[in-house]
């Protein structure tokens, strides 16, 4: 039997940082990371194997990470776990005891209830190389694909298989518009510019109907839909969401709830000794306190940073979910932080906003400039920021985490009007029209409008 200190469990977006963080708080203590596939893909360049990147193994997370932090790794399934013991058992029958244990499992794609989704050429999303050279296999040879789903997955394979690529493409949304869910109705003007983006590019997209069948004998052939129309398809990929994965948690009798493996603001589980992390656990909201179905890399990270923290002596809080998202279509970046205005006000908000747009260089004619429009949510009733929208180039991906950062430190729309910013005409807009600073004093402005 084998004896470590701390035990990770899982290797991707949550068990790696995890590990890396307890190495770096707790440097005496041996660390083991088990996971059950013997290459991590980076789960947020999955949509570019299919185009930019071009293969699985050009989107790995190399294990010299892991190497360089003095974790070892064991390449294995985790089929037990006997928290009394203190023992997880592998597949291979081999057993390892810990003092402290850290869950990452993770999560499986969800597979909704349709009828024929089983058949042949129908992909849901598997974090999996052979699965994805299985899908990149059938697109190769596909004329006809069909995407489940208009989220910032949906979007991103679309836009990525029809690069390079002689093939028709369809994205079947149940809501009225792409990326709906993330940035609500009156952030719409990102999303009908994301809608505008995929037909530029010749991806139809059909909002407002949902896929009832599939088609085909022993493979997909079509798909049909809750209008009745059919579409010709030899090639369905799913991406609707995810479910986590609490099978081992739950095995070994840790509380688990519908959102996950329940844990408590400092990611300790039920059990004292036994942390958990990243999509495998319960998440609440940063501005509710409510259960959030939010699950992402970006969250997985932080979860995992408390957790490695943690382990020993409790230094770190989790303070909910705030919520941060951007995706990138050629020039055009899109991206939000937080609650949208109709999101705050459902949950109660009182909220104002303001809206600026300029050039993000200045002169505007410097080169690489794009536009930047930024819409900033306050809640009226204590002034503080609670959501954010952005719409540019690439420079607005970092924008929003400022955004995200003004968030979690509760700024005022008067703080983040007099905000003091670095600005270059190469890299940044121009003082007088910066975007952030100039929606919060539009905000200020509309606060008595
Ligand atoms: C196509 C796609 C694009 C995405 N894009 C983004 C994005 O742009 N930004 C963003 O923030 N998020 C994005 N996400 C979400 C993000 O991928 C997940 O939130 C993230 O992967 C969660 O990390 P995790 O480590 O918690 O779980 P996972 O990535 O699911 O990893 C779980 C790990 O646990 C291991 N494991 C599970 N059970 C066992 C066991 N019993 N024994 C041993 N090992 C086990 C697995 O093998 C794996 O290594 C995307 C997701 C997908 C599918």
């Amino acid at each position: 039997m084998k004896q470590v200190d701390i035990v990770v469990v899982g290797g991707s977006a949550a068990g790696i940082p995890a590990a890396i963080t307890a190495r770096r708080h707790y440097p005496e203590k041996s660390i083991l990371l088990i996971r059950k596939e013997k290459q991590v893909l980076i789960p947020c360049g999955i949509p570019y194997i299919f185009g930019t990147v071009g293969a699985p193994e050009n989107d790995l997370i190399p294990d010299g990470v892991l190497q360089a932090n003095n974790i070892e790794l064991i390449v294995d399934e985790a089929k037990d776990l006997n928290p009394k013991e203190k023992k997880i058992t592998l597949a291979s029958g081999e057993s390892v005891t810990y003092e402290k244990l850290v869950l990452a499992t993770g999560s499986f794609s969800c597979i909704p209830p349709i009828p024929g989704i089983d058949k042949k050429n129908v992909y849901p999303i598997k974090k999996d190389v052979q699965h994805l050279q299985n899908l990149l296999n059938t697109l190769n040879d596909s004329k006809d694909l069909v995407i489940l789903g208009c989220g910032f997955i949906g979007v991103e394979f679309a836009d990525e298989c029809k690069k390079n690529r002689d093939i028709n493409v369809t994205i079947v949304e149940m809501l009225n518009q792409c990326l709906q869910i993330a940035f609500g109705e009156e952030a719409c003007k990102c999303c009908q510019e994301v809608e505008d983006y995929l037909a530029e590019k010749g991806i139809n997209v059909i909002t407002g109907v949902s896929l009832t069948e599939v088609l085909g004998d022993d493979k997909v052939t079509g798909v049909k839909l809750s209008n009745g129309q059919e579409i010709k398809a030899d090639s369905l990929i799913v991406g609707i969401g995810v479910r986590p994965n609490v099978v081992l948690a739950e095995k070994a009798g840790l509380a688990v709830g519908k959102g996950g493996i329940v844990v408590d603001t400092t990611m300790r589980t039920s059990d004292p000794n036994i942390f958990a992390c990243g999509d495998c656990t319960s998440k609440f909201s940063f501005f509710t306190g409510q259960p959030s179905g939010l699950r992402l890399a970006s969250i997985a990270t932080t979860e995992a940073r408390i957790a490695g923290a943690n382990l020993y002596e409790i230094s770190r809080k989790n303070p909910g979910v705030v919520g941060v998202f951007s995706t990138a279509l050629g020039n055009l970046t899109v991206a939000m932080a937080g609650m949208s205005a109709k999101g705050a006000k459902e949950c109660g908000f009182d909220v104002v906003t303001g809206e600026a747009e300029a050039a993000d260089r200045h002169p505007g004619g410097m080169p690489g400039m794009s536009k930047m429009w930024v819409r900033l949510v306050f809640n009226r009733v204590n002034g503080e920021l609670v959501g954010g929208a952005v719409r540019g180039g690439p420079s607005a991906g970092e924008l929003i985490n400022t955004i995200s950062a003004f968030i979690q430190t509760r700024m005022r729309a008067n703080d983040i009007a007099t905000f003091q910013i670095g600005t270059h005409p190469a890299v940044t807009a121009s003082p007088i029209a910066y975007q952030l600073v100039n929606a919060a004093e539009m905000a200020l402005k509309n606060v008595n409008g």
